[in-house]
């Protein structure tokens, strides 16, 4: 008749509560307070999605093996190994690849360590491990004003891809990486002879607006800089900066060199690095020239500057009358032009910064410099993640076969 009417069934309870909510409400109070203040707090926030923390044993010069927070230590990799003025998606990219080195390298999870320092999982020598920074180096390096601005961006970098590493058919891979390429990285088995499937030769068109020395570099040296550098005599008249189009002609390019103190390009890369070069009797590997003469980099480029030219410049050493030959005459030099910055394997610095100005985010730039790669989380519970690239056999008994980024 009147279904709206339903007469209260506990009349003394104004609005109409039952047992059952009045017991509900007051739950509700009890629990929701602490916990709103906790959640208000950030305490629950920062403690439940908290992946497993890893520490990681830091080998740094004055304070001997020193223990830290993976991700702590990550924040002064990103800061040493990449400009915090890069776009945010590039500081992620080089967070991701940062950490898979770590965790690569890591004894713990089957890594092999830092040989240079026993019972170290890294060091801080950017010659040989990536390279890091505290906090407060990083301060006194940029200054105040600066650090506030870009610190939090770097913590930033880190902490929004915390936990991710880069995978290679479910392996972790050994993420190598380098400043600039130049226009194109480099196949691994180029640089370092060993065959690593997700380090291979791609384009690199977003470097275009890299400054020098980056991009580019001009050096010249003299003959007796040469000489004293590479322990040969060399004859400055004779450069051949062409490689012989076969691996036959080779040998007797090096034959020339030796009898002339000639210089000979004897091979390039397909992107043009030298793979190896002959100087006077010596044959070098184009790392090891580069080594030798402190360059760039291999992607380079030999010329002459004849003494005749005379445009010589202040302190270059050999004056006319330090050698018999007319190539120790005033100003002869040989010029090295080279491009790009590094070993130019894996990621580019600048390249993943010119990605990230064109719109693409970390995981984009990552999976494009690492061939068939995947970000993923790392799971720390389960089966620790093993070192994905079977080293050559040549290289497997140096634990770094790598020389690091050298910037
Ligand atoms: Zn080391």
């Amino acid at each position: 008749m009147q279904p709206r009417f339903v007469p209260p069934r506990f009349p003394h309870v104004p609005l109409g509560l039952s047992t059952r909510d009045l017991v509900a409400l007051g739950l509700a109070i009890l629990l929701g307070i602490p916990l709103g203040m906790l959640i208000s707090t950030g305490w629950l926030q920062h403690r439940a999605p908290q992946p497993a923390r890893l520490e990681v044993r830091v080998f740094i010069p004055g304070a001997g093996i020193v223990s830290m927070d993976l991700e702590r230590y990550l924040v002064g990799v990103v800061a040493a190994e990449m400009p915090a003025s890069f776009p945010v998606e590039a500081l992620k990219a080089q967070a991701v690849a940062a950490r898979t080195r770590t965790l690569h390298q890591m004894v713990a999870l089957g890594g092999s360590g830092c040989a240079l320092h026993p019972g170290a999982d890294v060091c801080t020598d950017p010659n040989h491990d990536q390279a890091w920074i505290s906090e407060d180096q990083f301060r006194a390096r940029v200054g105040l004003l600066a650090y506030v601005r870009l610190w939090p961006r770097l913590v930033q970098a880190v902490e929004a891809t915390s936990g991710q590493a880069l995978f290679f058919h479910g392996k972790l891979i050994d993420a190598v990486y380098h400043s600039a390429s130049g226009g194109q990285t480099e196949n691994s088995e180029d640089v370092w002879s060993e065959y690593v499937p997700y380090l291979r030769s791609v384009q690199s068109p977003w470097e275009a607006g890299v400054p020098p020395p980056y991009s580019r570099e001009v050096r010249e040296f003299t003959v007796s800089e040469l000489e004293q550098k590479l322990g040969v005599r060399v004859n400055l008249r004779l450069v051949r900066d062409q490689a012989p189009l076969f691996a036959w002609q080779r040998d007797e390019a090096a034959r020339w060199a030796a009898a002339n103190g000639g210089i000979a390009v004897l091979a390039r890369s397909r992107t043009g690095r030298v793979m190896e070069i002959a100087v006077g009797s010596r044959r070098l590997k184009g790392s090891e020239l580069r080594n030798l003469l402190g360059l760039r980099s291999t992607l380079l480029h030999l010329q002459i500057r004849p003494a005749a030219a005379g445009t010589s410049r202040g302190g270059l050493g050999s004056r006319a009358g330090t050698g018999a030959g007319t190539d120790r005459a005033a100003g002869a030099a040989l010029v090295v032009e080279t491009r790009g910055y590094g070993h130019g394997v894996g990621l580019s610095q600048w390249g993943a910064a010119g990605m990230a100005r064109a719109g693409f985010n970390y995981r984009q730039i990552l999976q494009y410099y690492y061939s068939g790669t995947l970000v993923q989380e790392v799971s720390v519970g389960s089966p620790a993640p093993s070192p994905a690239s079977p080293r050559a056999p040549g290289l497997s008994s140096a634990p770094h076969p790598y020389p690091s980024v050298i910037k």
